[in-house]
């Protein structure tokens, strides 16, 4: 975990504000008002994404799925997890080992709720994702557990795959 919240906050040096710009300073790809926003997304994506809410555990549509294929952001359709990675956490949300690429997501140190924890965002547009975890013994690869919303996401099948 240390090394985690070590580089959010040295990319950041900032505590769980919505960020207006990727670790490097360069703007998102996308940037729109609160109200364009609102027009793209429905009430429960505009919370979890945009105000950095979370959706009620095991009530999401992507908890316990297997099909194979490509997570995109919902509020900006950016590639970020595949389903290679996808595993079962049984924390009640659906959870990857680790992200498409490195700079799929970017990461805040968040100390809200009286933790300390490191926010996962969609590099492209800023919006919440949910959290990583590391180091709780789930047995993967990376020993680390995303801790993602399914509304946050937007599931491609890859041709032919079976649910
Ligand atoms: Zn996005």
């Amino acid at each position: 975990m240390s090394e985690l919240i070590n580089g959010a906050r040295r990319l950041l040096g900032m505590t769980h504000a919505m960020p207006d710009a990727k670790p490097d300073g360069t703007p998102f790809e996308v940037i729109l008002t609160p109200e364009d926003w609102k027009s793209r997304l429905n009430a429960q994506e505009y919370h979890v994404l945009r105000e950095g809410g979370t959706e009620r555990a095991y009530t999401g549509e992507y908890t316990d799925t297997e099909t194979e294929g490509v997570y995109s952001c919902r509020a900006c359709d950016h590639e970020l997890f595949r389903s290679n990675e996808k595993f079962h956490s049984h924390c009640g949300w659906p959870s990857f080992f680790a992200p498409l690429a490195g700079d799929s997501v970017m990461y805040i140190e968040d100390t809200t709720m009286g933790m300390k924890r490191v926010e996962v965002r969609c590099a492209n547009c800023g919006s919440h994702l949910g959290h990583v975890f590391e180091g709780e013994g789930y047995g993967t690869p990376t020993d680390q557990r995303y801790c993602i919303n399914s509304v946050s996401l937007t599931l491609t099948p890859v041709e032919g795959a079976t649910s």
